[in-house]
Order: C-alpha cells, then structure tokens, then sequence
C-alpha cells in the first residue's frame, strides 16, 4: 500500500521553493499549495486599503480588519493555482516589489500567523500536500513526512529572481531586489513568532549548482521512499 504524506519546504527567499513544490506535486498527483502567496495576497490587501506604505503602518485597523480577509486558491485553465482574495484572483499583482518590501512586515503579526497556519492546516486535512514557506516544518506541519530545506548562495538567488521578474515584463533593477532579499531574509528569520528556521529532522538541499532536474530527482528519492514504506 502506498502512504499518503505531507511534504513541507522551507527555506530563504528565492531559493527555488515553488519550482521544486509544484513539480514534486506534480509527480506525486498531490495538491501543490505556495504558502508565501496567501502572505503576499494579505499585504496586497493593506496596502489597497492604504494601510501600510512608505513610513506607515496602520496596525491597529489592519488587525480589526484581518477577519474579514478571505484568501483561497483556485486553479485556473491550465491547471495553475491562482491565489484569490476576496473572490478576485490577485495573481499578477501579489509579485511586485510593492507587495515583496511589506509582505515580511505583515507576516511578523501573531494575529496574521494564526489566521494562515488554520487555513494552510486545513487545506493539509487529507495529507497528499505540497506545502512551501518559511515555517512549514516548523510550526504549520510538524508531523510532515518529509520536511525539505533549500538553501542556495545570495547572488544566485537575486539573480534568479531577477531573471524571472525580467521574464514576466516586471521592471526590475538587480540590487534593489538583492537587497529586498537580503532584508525579507533577515526580518523572517529574526521574528519572534515562527522564525525561519530549519527543522531538525529535515534534509537539506543547497541547490546552488544543481539543475531544478537534478534537485527534483533528489527530493523525489527521499518522498519515494516513505511513500513506498506503506
Ligand atoms: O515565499 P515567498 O517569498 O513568496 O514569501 C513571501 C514572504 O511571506 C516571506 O518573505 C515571509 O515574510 C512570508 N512567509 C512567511 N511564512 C511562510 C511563507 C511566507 O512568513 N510560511
């Protein structure tokens, strides 16, 4: 009999988390769920309700305002999730640097941990997940099966990330992304409230010069393995 698992990656901004979730998903027929975008679509919402911007942060009516923020996923035409909030799909615009130099921010508050740890744990009810994010192993699925954690050099994480922004036509300039990387990384994994840290029972992955073919054929052995235990 095969076992159905939970599989958690946590990692550094623009580690390659996404690309590895969604292709072990793919493999397995599990359901690929990217937990930075339910993140990224709250800070959306602050800053369209201009609460959050240069200098600012209105806490007080963010966090009155936090239950009535639905965030779910939905999958479009070609079978790829669309993060929605509040039934309008906010997938083209939770990506930007905007969204990228507030969402670390946003994410510290205890209020929007708990309220994204019981929709990501609810959407993980019947295991046969893919989760990625910064506390997957941690805090949102301790019990996963396998637990993943990517690591790779800054450079060529800005510069993968530079290089997918460019090919999505999003003006970009290399070091203010590098620098937005390097800050998301420290506020992630200095907070107080579920830092980025890596689990002790994961493996580690550090994909700085490994092909996304070669990373997936890595993680794919070690998911095969408990899957096939039974
Ligand atoms: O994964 P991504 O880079 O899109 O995540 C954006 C931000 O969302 C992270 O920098 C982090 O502040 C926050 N995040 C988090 N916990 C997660 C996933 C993302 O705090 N599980």
């Amino acid at each position: 009999m095969m076992k159905i698992i939970i599989i958690a990656i946590d990692g550094f901004s623009s580690c390659g988390k996404s690309t590895l979730a969604r292709q072990l998903a793919k493999e397995l027929g599990y359901i690929y769920i990217d937990s930075g975008a339910m993140y990224r679509a709250v800070t959306l919402s602050a800053l369209q309700n201009n609460l959050i911007g240069k200098d600012f942060f209105d806490e007080k009516q963010f966090i009155k305002k936090l239950p009535g923020i639905s965030i779910k996923f939905e999958l479009d035409n070609n079978f790829n999730p669309v993060t929605i909030l509040n039934n309008k799909n906010v997938e083209d615009k939770i990506r930007n640097i905007e969204v990228s130099s507030y969402v670390s921010i946003i994410s510290k508050l205890p209020q929007v941990r708990e309220k994204m740890v019981a929709l990501q744990r609810d959407m993980g009810k019947n295991k046969a997940i893919v989760m990625d994010g910064r506390d997957i192993g941690t805090v949102v699925f301790p019990e996963a099966e396998i637990k993943i954690f990517l690591t790779a050099d800054l450079e060529i994480r800005a510069k993968r990330r530079y290089d997918e922004l460019k090919a999505k036509n999003i003006k970009v300039d290399f070091d203010v992304i590098k620098a937005n990387i390097i800050e998301r990384d420290n506020i992630d994994r200095l907070r107080t409230n579920s830092p980025l840290k890596k689990a002790p029972d994961s493996i580690i992955i550090d994909n700085s010069n490994i092909s996304k073919q070669e990373q997936l054929k890595i993680a794919l052995a070690h998911a095969k393995k408990i899957i096939n235990e039974g």
